[in-house]
């Protein structure tokens, strides 16, 4: 398993499914969702309307997935995750989880995700970073079809954390 941590904008990364931090009704109004879908087109949120029309709204923790419109990626898979002081950290977990088991069910080799809840949903960037470690080395030996896993930080300082508690934890 490659993890690479990078500082990037999320929609320009090459990776097979993008994560998209994303609420319940799939509504890309703000952060990293709006990035997604201005750049990879209205078919992103079209279909995303679509799917809850048919599944109602994603519970916090599940994802949903999408095609990428005109983004370098297959798929977005919209991961929902909790609000800070509101829903717990073992739903960051599990959003986290749900997303890198939903790359593999797809087949696919790649996927890029950037910290889940730590923009609008308030979680601090340890906590994201020390989730997706855990996961990393509880699910990886698991995988078949995914080998990359590419963590795109926003920021200089939620890419020092994670570089940080990568190095340490991983
Ligand atoms: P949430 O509602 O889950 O907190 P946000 O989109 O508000 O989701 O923020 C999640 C993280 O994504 C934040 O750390 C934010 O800085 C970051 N972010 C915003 N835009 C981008 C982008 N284009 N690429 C990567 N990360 C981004």
């Amino acid at each position: 398993m490659i993890v690479k941590i990078i500082k990037g904008d999320i929609t320009e990364v090459e990776a097979e499914a993008i994560v998209n931090a994303a609420n319940s009704y799939l509504e890309h109004g703000g952060g990293v969702a709006r990035a997604i879908v201005e750049k990879g087109g209205y078919i992103i949120q079209k279909e995303s309307r679509e799917y809850v029309r048919k599944y109602g709204p994603v519970p916090t923790d599940g994802v949903a997935v999408t095609s990428a419109g005109k983004l370098k990626a297959k798929y977005v898979i919209h991961a929902v995750g909790p609000r800070y002081g509101i829903e717990g950290e073992e739903k960051l977990e599990e959003a986290i989880r749900n997303a890198l088991r939903k790359a593999e069910e797809l087949k696919l080799s790649s996927i890029a995700l950037p910290a889940i809840s730590t923009g609008i949903y308030g979680y601090p960037y340890e906590i994201c970073a020390e989730k997706m470690v855990k996961v990393i080395k509880e699910e990886y030996t698991n995988f078949k079809y995914l080998n990359t896993i590419i963590v795109s930080l926003y920021s200089e300082e939620a890419y020092n954390i994670f570089v940080e508690i990568f190095k340490r934890e991983l």
